[in-house]
């Protein structure tokens, strides 16, 4: 059945259907070197230079583990609750890509190194799911394709393509979440919560820089509907490579819409992978999908299988973080936070960010501040995540100092800001270029000071019979003389001063 049908609204589809989920989340190690090589991993290196016989999959080249992918691997598993296992393999998974020289990928098959755990994920409004992991594996990441010629960097319609393979053979880790039941219209916010909890949990695991932007972390989605009351699962979807948090949302929401039309019209769900378009918010059919059978998978014989000692899986256990969870609710208690501005903080992905403004010398209530409103704002207006922001929490934290120094007023402060943002340089070198320090001379503000008096003497005769509200205008006037670079206050006590004295 391949006839497009109507979409069916959301509010129908969970009348009618329960949506089952299944998130596959690939995450490209930050190691320095490959999965089974010494090459580098360096993401936006010049194509074809990262590269030797053993990730080129040329003949008699032999692979060899990682053990930091390894170590990386076991803490991930055990930060997601998982058993760590005893003995594991790695496999050939069979299959002929152009960006996969060797025509297998090595990966596990039947013998994860990690299996059987959970993550706890909240929502927006606070509520916990508990999402199952059915298990966290290894393997090596395929390289690039780059077709030339046709619209938007597609495969349709190009004269050629380009392999770049600087990114065979990087380790990833695929972590695979068991069924997801039950949760009917929060299906799709409940993915994106998932993929946001598992990828702040990456985060400080400090095993990848979960960059979906740039492909580090990359989830798959499967989505299927059954009718209500029913125990069978239906046929399902799985859309690839999904590269934003909102996306995983948006492609979750549209699949059930989708499927949901199909099924409406009297047609069937074909099992295949999807891909997800931004622009549209829709999701456009790929290849059929394989069943496992397809993949020939056999235990890799160039290498040795792994059996990491308990006593190392124990140490290792030691190194994990305070779960994002936990961190959170320390965050709240130190900086005096309530349920509301915690998940103000939280949505804005501002925690690290704020943590570190904090650490560079800054009180918490104004790197909140700087950080919920001001640069959301500037991350918004970009299409940006916060933290790719070109400002760092250092700079930051020094812009909040020379406010409280008085070198700055809010609103210069915000234009040094600007500067920084634009790429002029840090906070001081922004003062510095742009002008933009306030004028703290007392004898230059009593020039402008009297200026202003004696331009409006009305409002002096004011302010000396008493009216001391009518400074207001005084300030103002001298604010435009200084294009804004006066304090304020200093700037009224001095007219009281002159006109009173
Ligand atoms: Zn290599």
């Amino acid at each position: 059945m391949t006839a497009v049908a109507e979409l069916v609204d959301f509010d129908e589809v969970v009348a009618t259907y329960d949506p089952v989920l299944g998130l596959e989340v690939h995450v490209e190690l930050s190691t320095n070197t490959k999965m089974f090589c010494g090459c580098p991993t360096t993401f936006g290196g010049e194509p074809n230079t990262q590269v030797c016989p053993v990730c080129l999959g040329l003949p008699g080249a032999l692979p060899a583990v990682n053990g930091a992918a390894v170590e990386a691997a076991i803490r991930i598993g055990l930060a997601l609750n998982c058993e760590i296992a005893e003995w594991c393999r790695f496999a050939r998974k069979n299959y002929f890509y152009p960006d996969m020289p060797k025509n297998f990928q090595t990966s596990q098959y039947d013998e994860p190194i990690a299996f059987n755990g959970w993550l706890d994920v909240t929502l927006d409004d606070g509520e916990v799911v508990r999402v199952e992991i059915e298990r966290a594996h290894m393997e090596e990441d395929t390289g690039k394709s780059l077709h030339v010629g046709g619209a938007t960097g597609r495969i349709h319609g190009a004269s050629h393509s380009l392999l770049d393979f600087n990114r065979a053979g990087v380790p990833l880790v695929e972590i695979v979440t068991k069924t997801i039941e039950g949760t009917g219209a929060r299906a799709p916010e409940v993915a994106r919560a998932y993929v946001r909890t598992l990828r702040e949990l990456l985060k400080a695991l400090d095993v990848s820089d979960v960059r979906m932007d740039q492909g580090s972390l990359r989830c798959d989605a499967n989505v299927s509907l059954m009718p209500k009351g029913a125990t069978e699962f239906g046929t399902r979807t799985e859309t690839k490579n999904v590269n934003s948090l909102r996306s995983v949302e948006r492609a979750v929401r549209h699949e059930m819409s989708r499927q949901a039309g199909v099924l409406a019209a009297g047609g069937s769900i074909r099992q295949e992978t999807r891909h997800f378009e931004e622009v549209s918010g829709t999701t456009r059919p790929g290849r059929a999908k394989e069943t496992s059978e397809d993949y020939r998978y056999f235990p890799e014989p160039d290498l040795v299988p792994i059996a990491p000692s308990r006593e190392w899986v124990e140490e290792l256990r030691g190194t994990l973080p305070e779960p994002p969870e936990v961190r959170r609710k320390r965050v709240q208690a130190d900086w005096g936070l309530s349920d509301l501005e915690l998940r103000d903080l939280d949505n804005a992905g501002a925690i690290d960010l704020v943590a570190a403004t904090v650490a560079a010398g800054a009180p918490s209530g104004e790197a909140r501040s700087w950080w919920v409103s001001y640069l959301s704002q500037a991350a918004n207006s970009r299409g940006v995540e916060l933290g790719d922001l070109p400002i760092s929490p250092a700079q930051v934290a020094s812009v909040i100092q020379l406010v409280a120094a008085g070198t700055l007023t809010n609103k210069l402060a915000r234009s040094v800001v600007d500067g920084v943002l634009a790429g002029e340089g840090d906070p001081e070198q922004v003062v510095e270029s742009r002008g933009l320090k306030v004028v703290s001379d007392d004898s230059a503000l009593l020039v402008a000071v009297d200026e202003a008096l004696a331009g409006q003497p009305d409002v002096a005769a004011k302010i000396r019979d008493g009216k001391v509200a009518a400074a207001g205008a005084i300030v103002g006037a001298v604010m435009k003389a200084t294009k804004g670079q006066a304090d304020a206050k200093r700037v009224r006590e001095l007219i009281l001063e002159r006109v009173g004295g």
